[in-house]
C-alpha cells in the first residue's frame, strides 16, 4: 500500500500489509520510518518500485474514521497546484493528530428490562433514577445522580442489585444543532431573488460558483444564512470562511441568533481538546456549520452542502508560508470535488473573481442598495497639498472640524491608519540615519506604549536606547511619519475630553481583548476608535458616522500588481463603516494624490468604472487575471551561495513564446532573518499551465543545504 507521511518529502512511501489486517485507501495508520513511528494516511494501491521483500510492514491502524476521498483529492489537487511536497498538505489535513487517537470512553447506565417490576428492591429514591432513564438514553452516574436528585452511591448499589447495567461508551462533545427551519429576516425583494437562487444551487447538490455582490451593509451575509439554512434543511453540512480578524464573538452572537445555536468556529485561538472534538464532530456529521479561517478548507467534513467565502477579496486567504496557497481559490476546487456549491461574497470583489464571472465561470448575484432607507456614507478627498495639517501634527483642519462637530453630536469617529506603532521610522539627527534591524532590510518601528522599537517582519526588538550608536550623539532620536499611537496621542490633544481607544494587534493581544473593544465601540463607549485594518473589516457599529482615512497612499506606494486594487478594496471597506444605522455618514481621505484613479473612484462613488479601468490595464500588460505569475524566492544566510543558484535557475530559464523570466534581482527584503533574498517571476499567457514548466525547470537546480527555495504560484506579495 502506499502511504502519505504528513511531512515535505516528495512522494508517498510503499509499505507492506500483515497478515490479518485490513486496510482500505483513507486509513489512518502507523508505519516504521527509519528508526521512529510516524502516523500516515494510505494513499492508494503501491507503485510497485520497490521490491515486495524490501517493504516495511504496517504498524496498526488508528481508530478513526478514514480520510474521505474528496478530501485525498483535494490535498493532491492543492500539492500539484502550488508545487508544494503533497505530505507538507497532507499535514494541513491533520491538524488534530488527538483526533485520531482511540476516544475516551465513559460509563454510562440503563435499566435492566425485567428488574423494574421488582417491586422488593424498590425505594423512593431507586425509582425516581429508574424514571429519569424510562425515555431517554443512558445517563453517567454523575449525571443521572444529579438529576434524580439522589447520591451517587443509590446508582452503585442499584448496580449490584441487578436494577441497571453499565455500558461502555464514547465520550462525546454534543453540539448543539443549528436550526435551518428557523425564520431569518424578512428579506427585501433583491435578498430574495439572492437568496432563492442560492437556495435552489444548494439543493441541486451539484458545483457551482456565484459572486454574491453588494455594497456593505446591503445585507449579504442575511442572504448567504438562507443558503446554509437550506444546506441544513437537507441535512448536509455548511463551511463559512472568513478572514481571521472578522471571526469575532459579534459574527458568532449573530448566527446564533438567526439558528439558535452556535457554529462550530475552527481558528488558532482553539484549546487541543477543542480541536479534537471539533474534528470528530465535523468527521462524523455532528457538526453543521463550521466558521473559520483559511486552514477550515482541510477538515474531514462527511457531507460538506455548502462553502461561503465571506470578503473574498481578502489577502489574508493567501498563505505565504510553507504551503503557498489561496484558500479563496482552494475552496473553488474543494466545492468543486464535494459538487458542492459556493459563494464568494464582497462588496469589492477580486478581479479575479470579476473576471471569472464575466467569462461565465461563475454566476453572480448583486445586492444594488442596503435595505430600507440607508445610505452609504458621502466620501470626500482632502489634498493634503493644498489644506496641510499644523505642523508635527497628522489630521488636516477639515478633518478637526468635522471630529469635533461628530463628538458634539454624541456620534462616533474612526481614524484608519494601517500602520502599527507610534511612528514607522526613527531618525537620529546627529548622523541622519536610521535605525535598522540587525537582521532584515527594515526598519525598526518605535512602539512608545510598550517602551521598545520593533522589527515588523521578524519580531526582533530592543529597547529605545538614549544614544546613536553610529555616531554617539545623545537624545538626537526623531519620531518620522504617524503610527497608529502617534495618531492616538494628537486626538487626546485635540479632545481631550473625548473617550479614545487603539484597536490594533499590539493593543488587543487576543480575541476577547478585540470583542470586548467592539463591544464597547458598538454599545457608544468610545468617542474616537484609532485603528489599523483590524479595525475595518465588517463590524457594526450604529454611531459611527466620520471615518478618516489618515494617509490614503499608503498601500500606493509599494507599487505592486494589486496596490491599486487592494488600496481600492481597504478604503472602501472602511469608509463603509461610517453611517450604518439610520444616520448619515461620511468619510474623509486625506491624500497627496487625489487625481489618482483610485481617490477618484472612492469620491465618485464609482466602484465599476474603477474595476474595468484597472482590469483594461491588467489585460494590456498580461497581468492576472489574464496572465499567470509565479514567483522563485531563494533564501540563504551566504549571499554568494544564493547568488550561485540563482545564476543556475537563470541559465536554466525555460524559453517559450509568451513566457518571461524576470530576476534575479534582490528582493524589497533583500535581507530577512539574516537570510539574504533573491527573486524571479515568472509570467506566462493564462492557457498555459506553469506547473509543468516550474517542476522541469527546478528539477535541474541542486540546492546546497542552506540555501532555500520557495515557489508561490499566483503571488500577492512582492516582497
Ligand atoms: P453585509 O453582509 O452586506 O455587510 P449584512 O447582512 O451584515 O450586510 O446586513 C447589514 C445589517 O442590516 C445587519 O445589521 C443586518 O442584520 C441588517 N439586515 C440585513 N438584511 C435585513 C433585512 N432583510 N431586514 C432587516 N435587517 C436586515
Ligand atoms: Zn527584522
Amino acid at each position: 500500500m502506499r502511504v502519505l507521511l504528513p511531512l515535505p518529502l516528495a512522494d508517498a512511501y510503499d509499505y507492506s500489509v500483515p497478515e490479518g489486517m485490513e486496510v482500505t485507501a483513507g486509513h489512518f495508520v502507523v508505519v516504521p520510518l527509519g528508526r521512529r513511528e510516524t502516523l500516515g494516511v494510505v494513499w492508494g494501491e503501491g507503485s510497485g518500485e520497490v521490491a515486495e521483500a524490501k517493504l516495511r510492514d504496517i504498524v496498526g491502524i488508528l481508530p478513526a474514521l478514514p480520510m474521505a476521498e474528496p478530501l485525498r483529492r483535494f490535498v493532491d489537487w492543492v500539492s500539484a497546484y502550488t508545487l508544494a511536497p503533497p505530505g507538507a498538505v497532507l499535514r494541513m489535513a491533520m491538524s488534530a493528530p488527538s483526533a485520531l487517537e482511540a476516544p475516551k470512553t465513559e460509563l454510562v447506565y440503563r435499566p435492566v428490562a425485567a428488574a423494574s417490576d421488582d417491586t422488593l428492591k424498590m425505594t423512593a429514591a431507586r425509582r425516581r433514577v429508574l424514571e429519569q432513564l424510562k425515555e431517554g438514553p443512558a445517563l453517567s452516574a454523575a449525571e443521572l445522580a444529579h438529576l434524580a436528585g439522589v447520591g451517587t452511591s443509590v446508582i452503585k448499589t442499584m448496580t449490584s442489585a441487578g436494577l441497571l447495567e453499565a455500558v461502555e461508551r464514547v465520550v462525546r462533545r454534543r453540539f448543539p444543532q443549528p436550526d435551518g427551519t428557523r425564520e431569518g429576516h424578512t428579506l427585501s425583494p433583491d435578498q430574495k431573488v439572492a437568496a432563492d437562487s442560492l437556495v435552489e444551487k444548494v439543493k441541486a447538490h451539484a458545483f457551482s460558483a456565484t459572486l454574491l455582490d453588494g455594497v456593505p451593509g446591503s445585507g449579504k451575509t442575511e442572504v448567504y444564512f438562507e443558503a446554509i439554512a437550506a444546506a441544513l434543511a437537507i441535512g448536509r453540512q455548511a463551511l463559512v470562511l472568513l478572514p481571521e480578524i472578522a471571526l469575532t464573538a459579534q459574527w458568532l452572537r449573530r448566527f446564533e441568533d438567526r439558528f439558535g445555536a452556535a457554529p462550530a468556529a475552527w481558528h488558532s485561538g482553539l484549546t487541543s481538546l477543542e480541536r479534537r472534538e471539533t474534528w470528530r464532530g465535523i468527521a462524523e456529521g455532528r457538526v453543521g456549520v463550521v466558521v473559520g479561517a483559511r486552514s477550515a478548507l482541510f477538515l474531514p467534513f462527511a457531507d460538506l452542502g455548502l462553502i461561503v467565502v465571506d470578503e473574498e477579496h481578502d489577502g489574508s486567504f493567501k498563505q505565504d508560508d510553507g504551503v503557498s496557497y489561496n484558500a479563496r481559490d482552494m475552496a473553488v476546487v474543494r466545492a468543486r470535488l464535494m459538487a458542492a456549491p459556493i459563494v464568494l461574497a464582497s462588496a469589492t470583489p477580486s478581479l479575479e473573481t470579476v473576471a471569472n464571472v464575466a467569462a461565465g465561470r461563475y454566476g453572480s448575484q448583486h445586492l444594488p442598495a442596503r435595505p430600507g432607507e440607508r445610505r452609504l456614507a458621502t466620501m470626500a478627498a482632502i489634498d493634503l497639498r493644498r489644506e496641510p495639517p499644523d505642523r508635527g501634527r497628522w489630521l488636516a483642519p477639515r478633518v478637526v472640524k468635522a471630529m469635533g462637530e461628530v463628538l458634539a453630536a454624541g456620534e462616533q469617529t474612526l481614524l484608519f491608519l494601517n500602520r502599527r506603532g507610534y511612528a514607522p521610522f526613527t531618525l537620529c539627527r546627529g548622523c541622519g540615519r536610521g535605525l535598522e534591524c540587525p537582521q532584515c532590510s527594515a526598519w525598526l518601528v518605535e512602539h512608545r506604549f510598550r517602551r521598545t522599537l520593533v522589527c515588523h517582519h521578524c519580531g526582533y526588538s530592543e529597547p529605545p536606547a538614549r544614544s546613536c550608536k553610529h555616531c554617539g550623539a545623545v537624545d538626537q532620536f526623531v519620531a518620522c511619519g504617524p503610527g497608529v499611537e502617534r495618531l492616538a496621542e494628537e486626538a487626546l490633544e485635540l479632545f481631550p475630553e473625548a473617550r479614545t481607544e487603539l484597536f490594533t494587534s499590539d493593543s488587543l493581544m487576543n480575541r476577547n481583548a478585540a470583542s470586548e473593544a467592539i463591544d464597547r465601540m458598538e454599545k457608544g463607549e468610545i468617542d474616537i476608535l484609532i485603528g489599523t485594518q483590524m479595525a475595518a473589516k465588517g463590524h457594526h457599529f450604529p454611531k459611527l458616522t466620520l471615518v478618516v482615512v489618515v494617509d490614503a497612499d499608503l498601500g500606493l506606494n509599494g507599487g505592486d500588481l494589486r496596490a491599486a486594487e487592494r488600496t481600492f478594496q481597504l478604503l472602501y471597506q472602511v469608509a463603509g463603516r461610517a453611517g450604518r444605522e439610520d444616520r448619515p455618514g461620511r468619510a474623509l481621505i486625506q491624500t497627496h494624490m487625489p487625481e489618482h484613479p483610485v481617490m477618484q473612484a472612492l469620491v465618485s462613488a464609482d466602484r465599476d468604472r474603477f474595476v474595468s479601468a484597472e482590469l483594461a490595464d491588467r489585460a494590456v500588460a498580461k497581468m492576472p487575471p489574464y496572465g499567470r505569475l509565479a514567483s522563485l524566492i531563494i533564501s540563504g544566510p551566504d549571499a554568494a551561495a544564493v547568488d550561485n543558484v540563482c545564476a543556475a535557475i537563470a541559465r536554466h530559464a525555460p524559453h517559450q513564446t509568451g513566457l518571461s523570466v524576470l530576476g534575479p534581482s534582490p528582493a524589497p527584503l533583500a535581507l530577512l532573518r539574516g537570510r539574504h533574498r533573491r527573486r524571479f517571476l515568472l509570467k506566462a499567457p493564462r492557457d498555459v499551465a506553469v506547473q509543468p514548466l516550474l517542476r522541469s525547470w527546478l528539477a535541474q537546480i541542486g540546492l546546497p543545504g542552506s540555501v532555500r527555495l520557495q515557489i508561490d504560484v499566483d503571488p500577492y506579495s512582492f516582497m
